[in-house]
């Protein structure tokens, strides 16, 4: 009985595999054409000043309408176009359409507001990056100050000189530069002293029932304390409900982010 379950088990794992296999392979052909066919789209979140209850910034985030799969996550195709090497130009046209977007926003007459834009580890570490984003700048003319890059926590703490230069040479552009995810294993406090970041988003499992996790909350507080005096400005992502608002508040957490606050769309003013 044992041997006989053993063996439909791993029949099972195989037939498994094999469709992993191929729909990754589907969608890596999928991806080679989404951007000519035009099936990327970028959505935006509203990232809010709490005190003023004012939108600020908002981070562009992808979406892929395909048409053999309808709408892939991000958490899908991203992995697959990192593997592929087809990040690099996927992250270019992410990075165009979201400083597009930003210049034309920034300049309807309203009070400016910056766009946060992700960054893939291989894109960042890429030649040409630093190029292509001055590049991206000059073409939009959109002024530095307003774009955002968020590189992972996992970024930062691997290939640490080469990271610092291409951070610094971004900086030079006048670009900010964001750890985002930051809370989620690999975080240290030890490089926020020697990586030169402008903001740090504190990730939702550390938001997630703040007013009721006493260890997350004293863990975000001291987050808070110490990017202050490192004067880095902090956002806490993910807020779902009322009550993590006000207690982030309370806590002289000033920006946020969150479904509470807003999902993701078309136009963050809307
Ligand atoms: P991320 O950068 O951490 O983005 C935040 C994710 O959390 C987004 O998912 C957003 O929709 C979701 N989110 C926002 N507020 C809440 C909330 O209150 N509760 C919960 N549960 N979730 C919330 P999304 O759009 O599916 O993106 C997932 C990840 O895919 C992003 O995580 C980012 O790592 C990656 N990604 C998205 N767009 C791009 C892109 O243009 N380039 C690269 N390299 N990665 C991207
Ligand atoms: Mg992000
Ligand atoms: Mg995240």
């Amino acid at each position: 009985f044992v041997k006989e379950k053993g063996k439909n088990g791993y029949k099972l794992f195989q037939s498994d595999m094999k469709e992993t296999f191929y729909r990754k392979m589907m969608i890596e052909k999928g991806l080679r054409k989404a951007i000519d066919a035009e099936e990327f789209t970028l959505v935006y979140q509203p990232q809010l000043d709490l005190k003023n209850n004012v939108v600020i910034g908002a981070e562009a985030l992808l979406r892929w309408n395909s048409e053999e799969f309808g709408m892939v996550p991000p958490s899908e195709f991203i992995p697959v176009a990192e593997e592929v090497g087809l990040i690099n130009q996927i992250g270019e046209w992410v990075l165009l359409t979201a400083c597009k977007q930003c210049k034309e926003w920034n300049i309807e007459g309203r009070d400016p507001i910056k766009i946060a834009v992700n960054i893939s580890m291989k894109q960042f570490l890429e030649g040409d990056f630093v190029y292509k984003v001055s590049r991206i700048l000059d073409e939009t003319q959109l002024n530095p100050t307003y774009l955002e890059l968020e590189i992972t926590e996992k970024i930062a703490m691997t290939n640490h000189e080469k990271v610092i230069e291409i951070i610094e040479s971004l900086k030079s552009l006048g670009v900010r530069i964001a750890i985002d995810d930051f809370g989620t294993g690999y975080s240290s406090l030890n490089y926020l002293g020697k990586i030169p970041i402008d903001v740090l988003k504190i990730d939702r499992s550390l938001v997630k029932n703040i007013s009721l996790n006493n260890k997350n909350a004293t863990i975000v507080q001291s987050i808070i304390s110490v990017t202050k005096k490192l004067q880095i400005d902090v956002i806490a992502v993910g807020i779902e409900t009322k009550e993590e608002l006000q207690y982030l508040k309370n806590m002289d957490c000033y920006t946020g982010q969150g479904y509470f606050i807003s999902k993701p769309k078309e136009h963050p003013f809307s």
